[in-house]
């Protein structure tokens, strides 16, 4: 794959983030480096390096996508109240055969699991 200098800073931005940026937060952090770039590019930057296994798209139900600097397996802790992203570097240890019970015909290849609480703001601000 080329890396065109728009994707290679979109890139550099995204690694440098903890925080699971959306797009559009993206968007706005690499505007000050690209001035005439358009949302639409980033979206299509951001599938591309998803889609090539350099960075990582999280889906979230509901609410925008969210991307992470890195393709490395870790479990992701997602907050239902704000849709912040935390990082949990532990390696989920799930048995797949346990888990379909042999109630499926597919081949699995893997397994997308996301844990979902209520991150300490928001925690807060509900007591
Ligand atoms: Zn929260
Ligand atoms: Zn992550």
């Amino acid at each position: 794959m080329r890396l065109t200098k728009q994707r290679k800073i979109i890139l550099e931005r995204l690694k440098q983030s903890r925080r699971h940026p959306t797009a559009v937060q993206i968007y706005d952090e690499v505007r000050s480096e690209l001035p005439n770039i358009s949302l639409g590019t980033v979206y299509r930057n951001l599938d591309i390096l998803s889609k090539e296994g350099i960075i990582s798209k999280i889906e979230t139900c509901g609410d925008q996508k969210r991307f992470d600097g890195t393709s490395d397996p870790h479990l992701h802790i997602i907050c239902s109240s704000c849709g912040k992203v935390q990082d949990a570097h532990q390696e989920p240890d799930i048995d797949m055969d346990r888990l379909t019970r042999g109630e499926t015909d597919f081949k699995i290849t893997g397994v997308r699991l996301e844990l979902l609480g209520i991150c300490p703001e928001c925690n807060r601000e509900n007591n």
